[in-house]
């Protein structure tokens, strides 16, 4: 699943080549990455033929594309989609589901979405320009300028859920998928099940700053092979994961303390964490209500 550094990666790519593209046509070639276009297939293509593309921008993992008219192409990439920046004449992908030919600054080029699982897709936002309306609740993330730290520490710390679901909770920070999680909380020496209101300021301060950089560091990767080609950018993120310490790494000890990796299960999925170094939590205590001793009848 792409996580926040390569849907950037694609934001950027898609920057460079269309903005000041004009869509000269559009080919739905499977409805369903359009599900969620109330106008069906067809309106999603009459509104978005002729207009201009102005601006690449992301919130968390969606991105749009901002158009001359005041709307926008929203897109999610779900779990395994791509948005590919070819040149004229450029054969269809095997899972290719949308294409967009464009003209003027783009030069011919085409944007294919592809998508193998089709849980992305892709959606007229009528007004969504600035921000669509359809993503206004997600929060941002922590590599945009707007993020407001402060804010962020102080909803961690009245929430007792686990601090691994905190980073998850698209409303509190987005685009921090399973992998950065888990790999930021082993730089922070945390274990994920702690709770956010069982953290300090500081505890949570420093975290945020292994986020940034876990992401940063994807970032520059996933960047440089980004600029190898036109294209880019998919569905993985396979030229980061030499760099991990955490995730995926079930069994093997690290030089920082010698203890194998641990994994566990966690909302159909996994966490892996060093149990040395993010110590498991005391469980909290059940707060009254329970006597110790029955009552006597
Ligand atoms: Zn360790």
């Amino acid at each position: 699943m792409p996580e926040l550094p390569e849907v950037e990666v694609v934001r950027a790519g898609l920057e460079r080549h269309v903005v000041g593209a004009r869509i000269r046509a559009v080919e739905v070639l499977h409805p369903r990455p359009v599900r969620r276009d109330p106008g069906g297939p067809e309106g999603f293509a009459a509104a978005l033929t002729g207009r201009r593309i102005d601006g690449a921008r992301r919130r968390g993992k969606y991105l749009w594309l901002p158009l001359d008219d005041g709307s926008a192409l929203l897109a999610h990439l779900g779990m395994s989609g791509q948005m590919l920046v070819q040149p004229p004449g450029a054969a269809a992908e095997r899972h290719l589901r949308v294409r967009l030919l464009l003209d003027g600054a783009a030069e011919g080029r085409h944007v294919h979405f592809v998508d193998q699982r089709m849980f992305g897709g892709l959606s007229v936002s009528v007004g969504g320009a600035e921000l669509p309306p359809e993503i206004a609740h997600i929060a941002r993330d922590p590599l945009d300028p707007g993020f407001d730290d402060d804010l962020f520490v102080a909803r961690v710390r009245r929430r007792t859920s686990g601090v691994k679901r905190l980073l998850l909770d698209q409303g509190l920070v987005s685009g921090v998928g399973n992998i950065y999680a888990d790999e930021s909380l082993w730089r922070a020496h945390l274990h994920g099940e702690r709770g956010g209101d069982r953290l300090t300021t500081r505890q949570v301060r420093d975290l945020l700053t292994h986020v940034r950089e876990v992401m940063s560091e994807a970032l520059a990767q996933g960047g440089t092979s980004f600029d190898a080609l036109y294209v880019n950018v998919n569905g993985e993120s396979g030229y980061f994961d030499r760099a991990l310490h955490a995730y995926g790494q079930e069994g093997r000890p690290w030089a920082r303390c010698g203890t194998p990796i641990r994994r566990v299960a966690f909302m159909n999925r996994s966490s892996f964490f060093c149990p040395r170094c993010q110590p498991v939590p005391r469980r909290r205590r059940t707060s009254g209500a329970v006597p110790r001793t029955m009552p006597p009848d």
